[in-house]
């Protein structure tokens, strides 16, 4: 998922919002929502579909005030259902809040037997914990956060202040930037900043919760800190390249995965193509560091969205055949070096291997950024039945030969950690290690 949150004044907080969402269109897209406040009164609106069919001028207009969260839904727990689009909000006493998460947590089942997706069981702890602390927005999130486990970076707002959090580990991103007229703005990943204009001024740290109102900026530690564990799966496939997260700019590290994927696992051919558009910037890498021609293989069609993301099987497999087209006089008759960022449910992936091949592929070598996804990720991907991944059920051969490829090979672990930055330590890497940070 995606979250992004303004308050800002002088400027309509919903029109920021509907840019921000649109920045963030990649981290999910079953279902959009804004809330707003003109101050006086919440009010949120949120539908099933991609952030640019849902919200259009009239729509937005009728979302009045300076204060906005918005969020983009990829489902990871409950339904892809109109019901479970967030914003999530609740009344509680004196008070209407609405709540935007990016993440998943893994104890709510201990926490409540309300249902709905992990970010109603949170609304509804707040709800709860409100009468306790005098209606207080900031109080109650300082005592219910503690009692979460696993990942979440949320957005919160009631009628006049705007909040983020990030869970202890930091798996998911969370930044804080400001505008020009001195509003501030929170978002997932510093395209969405960039594209409101607001320049990036830090991460919201692990544990820690910043409320920004009238008076600026605070920041509370509402926990002490855990081990990092910023999932590097958001190098590899989930965010921008165009972005950057605990300093390093996503699309160098894709870059220098391909780098390590050449030195590892070279092998002579015509042409080095990426699957577009994650892979790009890994396919330039290998070409570089091989000497291989780089050039491109498939048009994506850009007005379909990632087909991994999409809530079901049936869905996936229509969409593969709308999403990729083989360029047929650039591959005929060539040996191909594929780059892939990562292979998860390989639905997409035999249909393109084959595409390549009828096409007149004479050789397919494919090469993969990253290693075999074996585990179930509980961290915000939507990856709990281990059954479809294909690396949890296959060996690298099987694999090989399940997608039609004449040779297969995934960059190693260390490899992949060492493009991303030379510092160990301080990244999840379950759904590659089956380590995980929180159990
Ligand atoms: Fe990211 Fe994988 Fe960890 Fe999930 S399990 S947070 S995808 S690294």
């Amino acid at each position: 998922c995606g979250v992004f949150g303004v308050r800002d004044p002088q400027q309509p907080a919903a029109h920021l919002t509907y840019l921000g969402l649109y920045a963030l269109q990649h981290r999910g897209q079953e279902s959009a929502g804004i809330a707003v406040s003109d101050g006086d009164k919440v009010l949120v609106d949120k539908d099933m579909g991609l952030v640019s069919t849902i919200f259009d001028t009239h729509r937005l207009q009728a979302l009045p005030g300076g204060l906005a969260i918005g969020h983009v839904r990829y489902a990871t727990t409950g339904a892809s259902a109109w019901h479970n689009a967030q914003p999530v909000s609740r009344h509680a006493g004196d008070i209407f809040f609405a709540l935007g998460h990016n993440g998943n947590l893994v104890n709510t089942t201990d926490l409540t037997t309300e249902s709905g997706s992990d970010s109603d069981v949170v609304a509804a702890l707040l709800a709860e914990a409100l009468p306790r602390h005098g209606d207080d927005l900031i109080e109650a999130a300082t005592e219910v956060l503690p009692r979460l486990r696993g990942a979440y970076s949320f957005v919160l707002m009631d009628e006049t202040r705007l909040i983020g959090a990030r869970d202890p580990h930091g798996f998911r991103p969370l930044f804080l930037g400001r505008l020009d007229t001195g509003g501030w703005v929170l978002a997932s990943e510093t395209p969405a900043l960039d594209v409101v204009g607001a320049a990036v001024v830090r991460e919201i740290e692990p544990g820690e919760l910043v409320v920004i109102d009238d008076d600026g900026v605070r920041s509370v530690q509402f926990s002490a800190p855990e081990p990092r564990a910023l999932c590097s799966f958001e190098f590899v496939y989930i965010a921008r390249p165009d972005g950057q997260l605990a300093g390093i700019g996503v699309h160098a590290a894709r870059r220098r995965m391909g780098v390590a994927l050449a030195a590892q696992a070279p092998v002579e051919a015509d042409m080095v193509m990426p699957i577009p558009d994650s892979s790009i910037p890994g396919a330039q890498g290998y070409a570089a560091a091989s000497g291989i021609e780089y050039g491109d293989g498939l048009i994506k069609n850009r007005y379909i969205g990632r087909t991994f993301i999409a809530p079901n099987q049936q869905l996936r497999e229509n969409a593969v055949r709308l999403k990729f087209n083989a360029i047929a006089d650039n591959v005929a008759g060539k040996r191909l070096i594929v780059v892939e960022d990562s292979i998860v449910r390989a639905t997409t992936l035999r249909a393109t291997m084959k595409l390549l091949r009828d096409a007149g592929a004479a050789e397919i070598h494919l090469r993969v950024l990253s290693p075999p996804y074996r585990w179930s990720c509980y961290y915000g991907l939507d990856t709990s039945d281990r059954s479809k991944l294909v690396a949890a059920t296959m060996t690298v051969d099987q694999i090989r030969d399940h997608l039609g490829a004449d040779t297969l090979a995934y960059l190693e672990l260390d490899g992949m950690m060492n493009a991303i930055t030379p510092t160990p330590g301080g990244f999840c890497t379950a759904c590659l290690t089956g380590r995980y940070p929180v159990p």
